[in-house]
């Protein structure tokens, strides 16, 4: 019988990833956050990636910082 302590925590980790850029070097989505490179080619790449590449070559044309969430914080009045 497969244990389903496991299957649940396998589906929830692969639900937190769905829907998030990936690195096209290493396949990696970065984690909350650390940042997407966007190089000219178009190619995304996480900040380990982006270091292992030559200088020359290590020029993002837009970098953005993964959040926890794709939905705004509610901002609110405090409570008196
Ligand atoms: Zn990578």
């Amino acid at each position: 019988m497969p244990d389903l302590a496991s299957i649940l925590l396998r589906r929830s980790v692969g639900s937190l990833d769905s829907g998030r850029s990936r690195c096209a070097t290493c396949s990696r989505s970065p984690l909350v956050g650390e940042r997407l490179h966007e190089m000219d080619s178009g190619r995304m790449l996480c900040d380990l990636c982006l270091w292992e590449l030559p200088e020359e070559e290590r020029q993002a044309v837009r970098s953005e910082r993964v959040h926890a969430s794709e939905r705004q914080l509610a901002v609110a009045p405090r409570a008196a």
